[in-house]
């Protein structure tokens, strides 16, 4: 293995962060003597981790702390070595390494920043400092494939868990306490962690349930004392530009039944409009161009006072997503004149039967016609997102997708233009804590030959760009999404394989094929449904929107049916994360 402690390795490494350094604004540099010090490691590149609100707020979340400091770790190039961006230290230097985990597919790269920056990777064997802590959407549903790496996981919202932990590490008492005491103190202080080392060894094995799951941290609304999560740190090196990144809203009042972020953050919180503007408002960001960010940037009641406000300041938006139904003229007007160049919109299905077993409560009508609206009012990039392999989905399904983009093609095309339309499409992976947790998966080679369908059937519409994710690439997502303790092996071959899914897969196969869990395991992952009775490995994470809710969604999808979107005043009791639950019918 390349000697990734080597001075050539680091020099390399030296230089690039340099680089990277002298291009941002806002970056935090505090004598690291005598702090706690903490490294927050991103398993990708800094291109990625910089456009992440939520990497980057706990970046600022932790610095507020003078006697602390938070600094940046990334996926190093081949051929470099894994340092901190900002004093370009060592791992090992660290107190805390702490880890955003959001998609499955990332976690190897999280091991294999530990291995190159010489961390013993097992728990287990690990003595003494730094611990290795994560926490992120990924891990918030199903913490396993991870399990063995990490001594603390947080379930929840940063800004709740994040100042407890941080006040912990400042006492001394707890400073000299060794790290088993560390960790009891935090499972009983901190709200929503998991602490693996704390379980009974049957748990640990997945031979038995964890006797309490844990409840994740959900931040009250009102939101007394926060203020919206916004980028401290603006570069030019991201997709998003020198783009000052502000959250609007968390979670999404509409409960499509693949969709994880709509669980795990339920109920829809909505910022008030007078806190963005103040944090928006701070003299270092008063000037800066601005991403809003949220499920559902046109459902923020709000939205449209707001982009008048940017736009008296002459600020210039971009949005992360918009819900077509939500988009009226007068927003659409007020998105353009704010400078949105480009939109991602979500149909998901061609079909309408489809679309509403999912419960994509959008109609034909409402999508050509916002897709009519945007390109009126100059749009010139419209991104499309699809999913394929959809339980219950047929050819004809996937055929009605292309049908679908050849008629928004002559709806968005006017007298002298028409914005560029590209189609992404995913490969409908089963999630756990969401109404398809359930379901079984498309082997690759159904997937391959659905995406040959829709292919074909896109180049006869022509004028589309299509990008479909890779079938052997879903398939190791959802052995992760809804892994057990053996998941984590799988982890490990990746991270042998740098990241290469076939190679990794072939290697996990051939070690675990004896293994009746394995066996098992598959069947249900490919051919049948995860029976009712069956132990779910994902269950040690207790999410508001209870099993109950779930099941009851799934048979609603079953029989085409939609849910209603999450009232106003919320607090309907339907799926129990606004505090209340009330019998499903
Ligand atoms: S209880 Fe009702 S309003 Fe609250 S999140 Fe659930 S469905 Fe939405």
């Amino acid at each position: 293995m390349e000697d990734y402690d080597s001075p050539r390795l680091r020099r390399r490494t030296r230089n690039k962060y340099t680089g990277y350094l002298e291009q941002e604004r806002g970056t935090v540099y505090k004598e690291p003597g005598g702090r706690i010090r903490i490294g927050l490691i991103w398993p990708g590149p800094y291109e990625t981790g910089q456009s992440s609100l939520g990497f980057l707020s706990v970046y600022s979340l932790i610095n507020v702390q003078p006697r602390v400091y938070a600094e940046r770790i990334f996926q190093p190039e081949p051929g470099q070595a894994p340092l901190s961006l900002e004093t370009q230290s060592p791992l090992e230097a660290f107190d805390l390494l702490a880890a955003s985990l959001t998609l499955e597919n990332d976690y190897w790269i999280f091991l294999d920043i530990l291995i190159k920056g010489r961390i013993n990777p097992d728990r287990a064997d690990r003595r003494g400092e730094p611990m290795v802590f994560a926490g992120g959407v990924g891990v918030w549903s199903n913490p396993w494939p991870v399990i063995p790496f990490l001594d603390l996981i947080m379930l929840g919202e940063a800004e709740i868990q994040w100042p407890q932990i941080v006040e912990h590490y400042l006492d001394v008492s707890f400073a000299l306490t060794p790290k088993a005491g560390k960790l009891k103190i935090l499972s009983e202080k901190v709200p929503g962690v998991l602490i693996p080392s704390l379980w009974p060894e049957e748990v640990l094995k997945g031979e038995a349930p964890l006797a309490e799951p844990v409840r994740p941290a959900v931040l009250k609304w009102p939101p007394k004392g926060y203020y919206p999560p916004v980028s401290p740190i603006v570069t030019p090196n991201t997709e998003l530009g020198e783009r000052r990144l502000v959250e609007i809203s968390r979670g999404c009042p509409y409960g499509c039944r693949f969709c994880l972020a709509g669980v795990l953050y339920r109920p829809h919180r909505p910022w008030p409009k007078s806190k963005i503007i103040y944090v928006l408002g701070r003299p270092r960001l008063k000037n800066d161009m601005v991403g809003l960010v949220s499920p559902a940037v046109a459902d923020h009641p709000e939205i449209e006072s707001l982009l008048e406000i940017l736009a008296s300041q002459n600020r210039e938006v971009s949005v992360s997503s918009l819900r077509l139904s939500s988009l009226t003229e007068n927003l659409t007007r007020r998105l353009l004149a704010a400078g949105v160049k480009g939109l991602a919109v979500a149909p998901e299905a061609g079909s309408q039967r489809l679309r509403d077993s999912i419960n994509k409560t959008l109609n034909e009508e409402e999508i050509l016609g916002s897709c009519r609206l945007l390109s009126e009012g100059g749009l010139r990039r419209l991104k499309l997102y699809f999913m394929l392999g959809l339980p219950g989905e047929t050819d004809e399904d996937i055929r009605s997708i292309a049908e679908l983009c050849r008629k928004i093609k002559k709806a968005v095309q006017t007298k002298s233009f028409a914005p560029k339309l590209i189609l992404s499409v995913a490969n409908f992976t089963p999630k756990p804590q969401t109404p398809f947790e359930f379901v079984p998966m498309l082997t690759e080679s159904e997937l391959k030959r659905r995406g040959q369908i829709l292919r074909e059937a896109a180049v006869k519409v022509g004028g589309l760009e299509l990008k479909l994710d890779p079938p052997i690439w879903s398939v190791v997502q959802g052995m992760l999404a809804r892994g057990g303790a053996e998941a984590s092996n799988l982890v490990r071959c990746l991270q042998a394989e740098h990241g290469r899914c076939r190679p990794a897969f072939r290697r996990f196969r051939a070690a675990y094929s004896e293994d009746h869990r394995h066996r098992d395991y598959e069947r249900y992952l490919f051919s049948e449904n995860w029976p009712r009775d069956r132990y779910k490995p994902w269950r040690v994470v207790a999410v508001s929107a209870g099993p109950d809710f779930l099941e009851n969604e799934y048979r609603r999808s079953l029989a085409d049916a939609v849910s209603p979107a999450c009232p106003p005043g919320l607090a309907c009791g339907c799926c129990g994360s606004c505090g209340f639950s009330r019998k499903n019918d």
